[in-house]
């Protein structure tokens, strides 16, 4: 077995997409340890910096304090407590729908919807760009999967238009997560209301990040329950915490409690990360700077980046991929980075459609108006390499 598996590492290793683990040597923050080394980075999805921030750390330390550490059990069986009903009447509440139920992971929220909801006679339709986790519920559910082309109602409209039978799930990541850009949120509401289709938004990017009070994507449209019924959102980003949920109607949320086996099959989560998780929300709402930083520097960023003539992404999000075509270049890119003392990770195939390799690129409301300095005379300087 070993030399079947070496053969393949192999060929990955030649293809440059081999995938290699660096260990964190200090919290998230503009500046890390790396494998021992300083470096400025681009690269957390901590967006808001709230991953160690006092009054997230005291909240989690109070929990551990009142709960214990580990759960104990399942949701089901008698690990739900009261730390995790308060998180889930707040989610609710914050994204405004009627329920939320608390999943371990985004990654499981998204297999357990996906999977309770359709079953062999359905067919889920998915945005070409949408996260891995959702292709991996429709897998799940033995549904059958129709990807649209990016962005492309009319495309979907024609797809959906073609199912005459079977429950219809049109799924979307709310902001994409490897270009930053947010879907047409309302024109995919529209088509699915018109085509008897439920809508499912992964906000995995939004939720703190985008709208009012950073109440996500659907707050930045206007939209709510009754044009999106299935809103999913994870804890571990902007939030700065861990975790995920799934927020909908009294039906929807008491069927994945039924028949979600990613919720019913798992230990539920630490509470005092749902402590943690609650004073997080409190200072998503209360810290419009922010937001109104992470605005500014990706303005900054942007308009260095179009002097230089680098080839940016459409996205108004803090998170700006940089396009460099093949595998190899972006490694290259990346690695020269690195030796001037900045992280900024390529993304290669399969996780970005062949060609597309990039630096993903993304800010925080830690980094400083002399960090995208930094990073813009870094990029200049490899791109006159390059050039030479
Ligand atoms: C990160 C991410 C997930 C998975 O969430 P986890 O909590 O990390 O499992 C799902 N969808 C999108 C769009 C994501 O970016």
């Amino acid at each position: 077995m070993p030399q079947d598996l070496k053969a393949g590492l192999e060929r990955r290793r030649a293809e440059h997409l081999y995938r290699h683990r660096r260990v964190l040597g200090s919290p998230q923050g503009r500046e890390i340890i790396l494998d021992g080394q300083k470096l400025l980075s681009f690269c957390s999805n901590d967006y808001l910096g709230l991953s160690r921030h006092p009054k997230v750390i005291e909240a989690f330390r109070q929990g551990a304090e009142n709960h214990g550490v580990g759960s104990g059990a399942a949701h089901l069986i008698t690990g739900h407590g009261t730390a995790h009903q308060k998180l889930e009447e707040v989610l609710a509440e914050f994204v405004g729908y009627p329920r939320a139920l608390l999943f371990s992971t985004g990654y499981m929220a998204n297999l357990g919807v996906i999977s309770a909801l359709l079953g062999r006679a359905d067919c889920l339709f998915a945005d070409r760009l949408n996260h891995a986790s959702l292709i991996d519920g429709g897998l799940l559910s033995r549904a059958r999967l129709k990807r649209y082309p990016h962005g492309n109602v009319a495309s979907l409209l024609r797809q959906l238009a073609s199912v005459e039978s079977g429950k219809k799930l049109v799924a979307t990541d709310g902001v994409f997560s490897m270009d930053g850009d947010l879907a047409p949120l309302p024109q995919l509401a529209q088509t699915c209301a018109n085509q008897d289709a439920w809508l499912m938004v992964d906000d995995a990017h939004g939720i703190g990040v985008i709208g009012p009070e950073g109440r996500g994507t659907l707050a930045h449209f206007g939209l709510g329950p009754s044009e999106v019924p299935i809103l999913m959102g994870t804890l571990g980003k902007a939030l700065g915490a861990f975790g995920a949920f799934v927020a909908g109607s009294e039906e929807l949320i008491e069927t994945l409690i039924q028949q979600a086996r990613p919720y019913i099959y798992t230990t539920a989560p630490p509470p005092a990360v749902a402590e943690a998780v609650r004073a997080g929300i409190e200072l998503v709402i209360t810290d419009q700077w922010r937001r109104d930083r992470l605005v500014a520097l990706v303005q900054r960023f942007r308009t260095g980046a179009e002097r230089l003539g680098l080839k940016l992404f459409p996205s108004h999000t803090p998170i700006q991929p940089l396009l460099l075509g093949e595998s190899e270049r972006a490694l290259a890119w990346s690695r020269e980075l690195e030796a001037l003392g900045i992280l900024a990770t390529a993304i290669r195939p399969p996780t970005v459609p062949a060609g597309s390799a990039r630096l993903r690129i993304t800010f925080s409301a830690e980094h400083l108006e002399s960090d995208v300095d930094s990073l813009l005379v870094a990029l200049e300087s490899i791109m006159q390499r390059e050039a030479a």
